[in-house]
């Protein structure tokens, strides 16, 4: 085994000797190996790679009645994390140590160690299920990236404004960066009537990092379907789902086993994961081909009138909304 070994590292070495006349189908099949041996690096790599199911196998696949085998054992996740600078975000420099500190804990008792490691501003090698970034950004940064992440050409930015009013974060394609608007979070905290003490603030941060990561860890929104395994609320009736939209303030979030189980099944590379590649982990065409093979329904629109009649506001009340509704968020 050494000796081949050597022998390949040695050979363009070799092949400097034996050039000379009639020698360029060498060095051409040399370019011809590394340009094979590149594309195989490349499909390896690309979720393009996806290949396509028979209707059988694509049942089969996106069906969570059966997870098949699934480790529970603790897994880790890297983190970049990046503020912006400037004193638009210096409140958030002040309070995300603590809001942190929540947002591992939450995960630490599901099983999954966040490895927090402070990122520049352009990010590192970012990868679904294991290399994540979170961006705290002013509100101009936020809108810029949210313009180029979703492809919003100049002519419908206004449209996509009047989209994200309200919003604060995104979770982006594919799967692996949220991105916070920390001006808009702070305008929907000091809304009247809202507690805002440092720490039920904290803790709303927090949630809102804890559910956008649910989403980076292959989660979608409990209030998604009626009829799948994740209810709004647990049992108790008060403590709410972290994948609701119900979490400001709220000092306590929880969560089913289903959604255990999905998120070690999506970080360990079984089922979900392999779900979430099949559609490039594209979170539209994950719910749409869910939605199909398990037969859930989604919720009727009076359902948002219930939200919002609770919330005493008409759209979004920032209080309960703070993403986008179709997955992407
Ligand atoms: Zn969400």
């Amino acid at each position: 085994m050494i000796t081949s070994s050597l022998k390949i590292l040695s050979l363009p070495e070799n092949l400097q000797k034996i050039k000379g006349p009639g020698s360029n189908f060498l060095p051409l099949s040399w370019l011809r190996l590394a340009f094979l041996a590149f594309l195989l690096f490349f499909l390896l790599l690309s979720p393009a790679a996806a290949r396509e199911l028979s209707p059988q196998e694509e049942k089969a696949l996106f069906s969570l009645a059966d997870l098949g085998p699934v480790d529970e054992a603790s897994k880790t996740v890297v983190v970049e994390t990046y503020i912006a600078p400037g004193p638009e975000t210096a409140a958030c420099r002040r309070m995300m140590p603590l809001v942190w500190n929540r947002v591992q804990a939450f995960y630490a008792r599901l099983g999954v160690n966040l490895v927090l490691q402070k990122g520049g501003p352009e990010p590192g090698p970012l990868a679904p299920a294991r290399h994540l970034r979170v961006e705290m950004l002013t509100h101009k940064q936020w809108l810029a990236r949210s313009f180029k992440a979703f492809e919003v050409a100049p002519p419908f930015r206004l449209r996509f404004l009047q989209v994200c009013r309200d919003k604060c974060a995104f979770a982006h394609l594919p799967l692996s960066v949220i991105h916070v608007s920390f001006q808009t979070f702070q305008e929907a905290e000091a809304r009247p009537k809202l507690r805002k003490d440092d720490q039920s603030n904290r803790d709303w941060l927090a949630n809102l990092l804890i559910h956008e990561m649910g989403h980076l860890l292959g989660l979608y929104h409990a209030h998604e379907f009626v009829n799948d395994p994740v209810a709004e609320y647990l049992p108790d009736g008060k403590t709410p789902n972290f994948m609701s939209h119900e979490i400001a303030f709220k000092s306590k979030l929880g969560w089913v086993d289903f959604q255990k189980r999905m998120i070690h099944s999506y970080l360990g590379q079984g089922k979900v994961y392999q779900q979430y590649a099949q559609v490039n982990f594209d979170p539209l065409s994950y719910l749409a081909l869910i939605k199909k093979y398990n037969g859930y329904r989604e919720p009727k629109s009076g359902k948002k009138g219930r939200l919002q009649k609770k919330t005493g506001k008409a759209g979004n009340s920032g209080t309960n909304d703070l993403d986008q509704e179709n997955g992407v968020d």
